[in-house]
């Protein structure tokens, strides 16, 4: 055998790394005593306890409390009573605390590192290298945030005592993501770690203790869904945000609607990593193990759909399969592995059994010849082809080490193909051209975009999902704003429509029709059930007839609202031109419109006069503000720029309420059309008069059709048909509280963003009632990350 030959036939010695320190934290211990409730180490006060294993073999950990509601109850108070204190301390005097959590954690950098990858299987390499160095610089990094608070976020303040509940895939990871921002906007927590994972989140109530965090200020109960319900159920809670399946967020969806708690929700994924033909193939086959192979594809973000570009797929398929078969999967603890255990048995039956589905859905599954260890919940890389979009290995997030591959012929097709997806979390695309990564990144409907990378994080950079992915982002200044709340002038309460006009049946008039029509797609339709409702006069008399929309017409709205592309695509400056144009043209028949609001309000002319120039400045506010209302370039310590894009949100439904009619309806629909949403109105109900004059001005002013859509009629129902609506993205609903909530709870088949009053106008004569607060709800953060460098 000669030298080379001998080189090949080298293999990698052992490396395991010390475990000692660890294993005498677990002796030292009581973990009969886990609960972290108001500064003091608490039993559950069931004496129930739950087991947490060693994935690498199945032997037990510990035996950890298991909070009950009970237990709950009193982390909450003890957040509550925390809360005053903490949120009245300078910036930064908090931010001196974050910074000793930081410090701290590095101290003990290896013990996180090591408990981390005991309890969760992750190869020691990754926990060491990402997991906690990662988690401390968010510490760091927020104790600035803390400071700049008055400075970046004026206006705004913590929104109270926050309740987090945390997955087992990132455990220490998604607790420093979650308690940073949340410390620095001066909240509370209650946090809970999943029911696989608990361990580190133990140790670093330990550093709070050690780091001058006051008692009650972070509060660590432990448990599994049942202990996360009672977080998520506790009236004294004022945000939950949440990190896990769809399954879930969509349950804590429901739950919350109408309890006025703020939300978040961080969820699945299925990212497509696009790999075109142009590629440097090496650099995308390294990306690709670290895109799904990272932490054995249990990773929200992986990029678990391969698309690549056809006349390269065979070539880039061969380089994957050889890179594959040098996958080392072993003990987590040893630092060559680079794939260890899943997390626990249930996960791995889970992923086998979606493998055998697959297969039988006509995937061809290939695993590389690789032996793995003889205990513990250890699952090969997995690569299946032949998959098409809509096998269960295409569609579900299979949380494993399995690659759905599949190829496109060109961009378009690899953008459809990208989309295909109720998830919309990440997406990698690699192209040595970057003009042509450029053009693809915004295209993907993806909260997180890496070009030529992935699965590259930072505490700077916004992270978070679009549709059945969740809505907030996490990290970086967007990150903040989940934690904060800005006051806005609250309006009347709004009561539920009692309207005793019965619907009155349209009949062909045989003089001048004078009834309103829709406005569907810049035209003006009739209602589809072909009823109108009768519009009374401030004085009781007939004042005109309006369409009664109905689920079709919602239905029709959105159908043009989706296929008015020249909006979104236009650019700001474009859309800031319409705008004026608007102003411009209500500002020409302001009298009229003043006449309407005195005809059907009593306002008086004054009033009425004031109203519409106010409508009128606030469409000019929007107009200025289109091209103003930017994202952000992030500089991540990493040779990578990330840009924050702002995108539209895409189809916004929006409820209008009765006060001020003219002026709520434009406050609300300006900003969403600034920010290039098209827009699916349902003006007052009472006075939808004004919507339907509001059109005729609409239609000369250069308006794209179908930019706007507006149906008259009952507002709950209308509300509730744009909230099962899944193709509408987001949805605004200033109306009773009942018709609020259930546009909340009805939300969920595709997890749009809702934004309601609670059963509350705003008072939008005000000046608050305008300007960023509406501009950030119309918009989503998307971060796309571009490297530089050779
Ligand atoms: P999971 O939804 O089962 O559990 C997550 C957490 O919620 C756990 O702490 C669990 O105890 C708790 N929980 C379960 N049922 C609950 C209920 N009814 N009410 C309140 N809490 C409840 O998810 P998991 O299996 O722990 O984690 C995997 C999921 O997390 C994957 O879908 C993954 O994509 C997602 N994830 C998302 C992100 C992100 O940032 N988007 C990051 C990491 C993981």
């Amino acid at each position: 055998m000669n030298i080379l030959e001998r080189y090949h036939a080298m293999d990698y010695g052992p490396a395991p790394e010390a475990r000692n320190e660890a294993d005498a934290w677990l002796v030292a211990r009581d973990f009969g005593k886990a609960l972290f409730i108001g500064g003091d180490w608490k039993a559950a006060g069931s004496g129930k306890t739950f087991d947490t294993s060693d994935p690498s073999s199945g032997k037990l950990l510990a035996k950890v409390s298991d909070a009950s509601a009970a237990d709950i109850d009193a982390a909450v108070s003890a957040a509550a009573k925390a809360l005053p204190k903490w949120s009245a301390r300078s910036g930064y005097s908090r931010a001196k605390v974050l910074y000793a959590i930081g410090r701290a954690m590095q101290r003990h950098q290896r013990l996180f590192t090591v408990l981390e990858t005991i309890d969760n299987g992750k190869p020691i390499r990754e926990s060491r290298d990402i997991d906690v160095p990662l988690a401390i610089r968010h510490f760091i990094h927020h104790a600035g945030w803390a400071q700049a608070l008055d400075r970046d976020f004026p206006g705004q303040k913590g929104v109270g005592v926050v309740g987090q509940i945390i997955p087992w895939n990132f455990p220490l990871l998604m607790l420093a993501w979650k308690i940073a921002p949340a410390l620095a906007a001066g909240c509370t927590v209650v946090l809970k770690p999943a029911e696989f994972t608990p361990l580190t989140a133990i140790l670093f109530a330990e550093i709070c203790e050690r780091s001058g965090v006051p008692k009650g200020v972070v509060n660590i109960v432990q448990g599994g869904p049942e202990a996360g319900a009672a977080i998520v159920n506790h009236p004294g809670i004022q945000k939950i945000a949440f990190t896990g399946s769809s399954e879930v967020g969509k349950i804590i969806r429901k739950a919350t609607a109408g309890s006025g708690k703020k939300l978040s929700l961080e969820l699945g994924g299925k990212s497509a990593f696009v790999v075109f033909e142009d590629a440097d193939l090496d650099s995308a086959v390294e990306g690709l193990v670290d895109g799904i192979w990272f932490n054995q594809g249990q990773v929200c973000c992986a990029g678990s759909r391969l698309l690549v570009q056809e006349g390269i797929a065979d070539a880039f398929i061969a380089k994957v399969k050889i890179r594959m078969s040098r996958l080392r999967v072993g003990s987590p603890l040893d630092k060559n592995t680079d794939i260890g255990p899943l997390v626990d048995l249930t996960q791995l039956d889970r992923v086998k059994g979606l493998v055998a589905e697959g297969a039988k859905q006509g995937a061809v599954c290939w695993q590389p010849d690789v032996a793995l260890p003889s205990s513990g919940y250890y699952h090969l890389p997995t690569l299946a082809t032949g998959v098409s979009p809509a096998n269960i290995l295409a569609q579900e997030e299979v949380f494993g080490p399995v690659l759905a591959t599949m190829t496109f012929r060109n961009t378009e097709e690899a953008v459809e193909l990208a989309n295909n997806t109720r998830y919309g979390l990440a997406a990698s695309v690699w192209s040595e051209n970057v003009n042509l990564a450029l053009h693809v990144a915004p295209q993907l409907k993806a909260g997180v975009v890496w070009v030529n990378g992935t699965n590259m994080f930072d505490a700077a950079c916004g992270f978070g999902g679009y549709r059945e992915s969740g809505f907030g982002r996490e990290g970086g200044r967007e990150g903040m704003f989940e934690y904060l709340s800005a006051k806005l002038p609250l309006g009347p309460v709004i009561k539920p429509a009692t309207s005793s006009a019965q619907p009155i049946e349209q009949v062909e008039s045989e003089g001048i029709d004078r009834t309103a029509k829709l406005f569907i797609g810049g035209k003006q339709v009739r209602p589809d059930g072909n009823y109108s409702i009768a519009v009374a006069t401030a004085k009781g008399r007939l004042a005109g007839e309006v369409g009664l929309g109905s689920r079709k017409d919602i239905r029709d709205a959105v159908a043009a609202a989706r296929a008015c592309k020249s909006w979104p695509e236009a650019t700001a400056y474009n859309r800031s031109q319409v705008l004026y144009y608007l102003a411009e043209n209500l500002s020409g028949r302001a009298e009229e419109f003043a006449a309407r609001i005195t005809e059907l309000t009593a306002a008086t002319a004054k009033a009425a006069r004031e109203e519409v120039e106010l409508s009128i400045e606030r469409l000019f506010l929007y107009a200025g503000l289109a091209d103003k209302f930017e994202g952000r370039v992030h500089q991540p310590p990493a040779r990578a720029v990330t840009l924050a894009l702002h995108e539209p949100v895409g189809i916004v439904g929006i409820v209008a309420s009765d006060n001020a009619p003219l002026l709520g309806l434009i406050s609300l629909v300006a900003p969403a059309l600034a920010m290039g949403n098209t827009v699916v109105a349902v003006p007052s109900e009472k006075y939808p008069l004004l919507a339907t004059d509001l059109y005729q001005v609409i239609g000369y002013s250069d308006v794209p059709a179908g930019a706007i859509n507006i149906v008259t009629g009952r507002s709950a129902e209308l509300a509730g048909v744009l909230a099962k609506h899944d193709d509408v993205d987001g949805l605004w609903v200033f109306a009773d509280a009942e018709t609020c909530a259930k546009a909340e709870a009805d939300s969920v088949g595709n997890l749009k963003r809702v934004w309601t009053g609670n059963g509350r106008s705003l008072d939008w004569a005000s000046v608050e009632a305008a300007g960023d607060a509406f501009l950030r709800r119309a918009v989503e953060v998307k971060n796309v990350w571009v490297p530089y460098g050779d």
